[in-house]
């Protein structure tokens, strides 16, 4: 698919009722009722606490695709993504949509776990992981999956997550803006023919989204648990895709990084469509860097704590306050040095004490919006 043509048919569908971090079932259900009818919606199941789960399909071909998101409930980026998808679906007048819905049968569920949406929590309303629940089934949320899973018996799955700020795209200072992974499906990490498939996708995907954003996708850990979702419907012999949403310089609305999922999504659905994807073309995946774990939000740099030179990393802790979600700068660690560390924000404090607002040294652990530096009140806050 064209470069243009992504581009055009996002500013076209892009979904504008929803935006941000706070993605709630309450955001998405007068979407799906104004869907046109080709756009069949039902309900798969229900919650713990007695909520609709919705599923959308759309789409007569034989290659079958599932996608669902937000099984963790503050993960909402993909959410948002899948939204423009479908609304994209509608221009079957674009020759290439038209063709991906003539060879593929789509399902979506856009919201797994509309509980944890609901609060923004990872978990379900039983304090379950469901994403470590894909063999206990002991949640209504993953029996709702699996089922459909199991009648839908699809070609292709995508696992639609987001991930934290923490990532960085290999031991590099640019962010994993995405992160990809074709699931282990047993301990020795097996290539069989389904993994090679979804590491052929992924390939094809990384090469296009590295020239709008490169060196910033990744691969996200593949050790092996056969409770996620993705381990068990690789391991059922389903390739499958995960995909994490993730942070772009100044973006902690995701907004940028959602446009990214978009095209990622739509160009594996053309690439689906447009090939008899047999894996052989895998080999590209081992070349993208892996994720590593170095990235902070904001690092102070040359900090005096207790008359000793540190560098002080803070992180965002989301909150949900009123329908939207507040970043809370938090003193995460403070070392000697951070070096080898990078930050989405950096203050150099020129060797100056770092004092809460009652002129007392900070420490882990402190959370507030500003901190003072040289009598100066310096805001940690997102701008
Ligand atoms: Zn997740």
């Amino acid at each position: 698919m064209e470069e243009s043509l992504l581009k055009s048919l996002y500013v076209k569908a892009k979904e504008n009722s929803l935006y941000g971090r706070y993605i709630s079932m309450a955001h998405l259900i007068p979407l799906l009722k104004k869907f046109p009818v080709t756009f069949q919606w039902e309900i798969i199941g229900k919650t713990v606490l007695n909520k609709p789960i919705y599923a959308v399909r759309i789409g007569k071909g034989a290659k079958k695709v599932l996608m669902w998101s937000q099984m963790h409930g503050n993960e909402s980026t993909t959410t948002k993504a899948v939204f423009d998808l479908l609304n994209a679906l509608k221009f079957s007048g674009e020759a290439d949509i038209a063709s991906l819905l003539d060879s593929c049968t789509l399902v979506f569920i856009p919201m797994l776990n509309p509980d944890g949406a609901e609060v923004y929590t990872r978990e379900n309303a039983n304090g379950i992981d469901l994403n470590r629940d894909a063999q206990a089934l002991s949640q209504p949320e993953s029996i709702a999956l699996r089922k459909l899973y199991d009648y839908f018996k699809p070609d292709y799955c995508f696992n639609l997550h987001g991930q934290r700020t923490i990532f960085s795209a290999g031991k590099t200072a640019t962010p994993a803006t995405l992160s990809f992974l074709a699931p282990a499906q047993d301990n020795a990490s097996s290539l069989t023919k389904n993994r090679k498939i979804a590491m052929e996708i992924i390939s094809e995907v990384t090469k296009q989204i590295q020239k709008s954003i490169p060196n910033q996708v990744g691969i996200y850990d593949d050790s092996f648990n056969i409770n996620c979702v993705g381990d068990t419907f690789q391991s059922l012999g389903t390739p499958t895709i995960l995909v994490e949403a993730g942070h772009y310089k100044n973006d902690y609305q995701r907004e940028v990084t959602r446009e990214l999922v978009f095209q990622a999504l739509l160009l594996s659905l053309d690439y689906i469509t447009t090939n008899s994807v047999n894996g052989t073309k895998y080999q590209p995946y081992y070349d993208i860097p892996k994720n590593e774990k170095l990235f902070y939000d904001i690092i102070i740099h040359n900090a005096s704590v207790n008359n000793e030179k540190k560098d002080i990393a803070i992180q965002f802790q989301e909150k949900l306050v009123k329908g939207k979600i507040e970043f809370s700068p938090k003193i995460e660690r403070i070392e000697n040095t951070l070096s080898g560390y990078f930050a989405h924000r950096e203050i150099n404090a020129n060797g100056n004490p770092v004092f809460t607002p009652k002129n007392e040294s900070v420490f882990e652990g402190y959370e507030n919006d500003f901190v003072m530096i040289n009598n100066e009140k310096i805001s940690l806050k997102v701008t």
